[in-house]
């Protein structure tokens, strides 16, 4: 094999943003910094768009989201509730959701699967957000036991 393997070790350049992709990789994009927030969402809403029992949506301030590619394929849906979510239409991937809370505040909310790398710190390791809650735990699907020990709300985190 003639390619050479670019290995991240042998760079002494530190990586300072988070980066995704959707599934296709058409759509890539850079994330400056994460907001605390990082919740398991078992909302109805979730579960279908995402095909699966839960989402996991990381918090973001609007202006620290950079499109890197394929920005024009981002397709969006908007529920009755005025939420958004935003999906790459070559592939499905769900990438952005919009809720009108996070319109007023200027952020976002972005799904943790969809990234590929996180900024590192001093060390070269990388700064994972870690999920810190399950929410509308009241319509988690029957199948599911959550035995992580996260604080669990049957709706948002401060009406339960
Ligand atoms: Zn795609
Ligand atoms: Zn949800």
């Amino acid at each position: 094999m003639s390619k050479k393997i670019n290995n991240d070790e042998s760079c002494s350049e530190k990586n300072h943003l988070n980066s995704g992709s959707c599934l296709c990789g058409k759509i890539t994009f850079a994330v400056k910094a994460f907001l605390p927030l990082v919740g398991h969402c078992h909302c109805t809403m979730c579960q279908k768009f995402h095909g699966a029992a839960f989402s996991t949506f990381v918090e973001v301030k609007q202006q620290d989201l950079q499109w890197l590619s394929g920005e024009k394929l981002l397709t969006s849906y908007r529920a009755e509730n005025n939420s958004v979510r935003k999906f790459c239409s070559c592939c499905g991937s769900s990438l952005v959701f919009e809720s009108t809370f996070n319109r007023t505040e200027n952020t976002l909310e972005i799904s943790l699967a969809a990234f590929d790398r996180f900024a590192q710190d001093d060390s070269s390791n990388e700064i994972i957000p870690s999920p810190d809650a399950h929410l509308y735990v009241a319509s988690k699907v029957k199948w599911l036991t959550i035995n992580d020990g996260l604080p669990q709300f049957k709706a948002y985190r401060d009406n339960n």
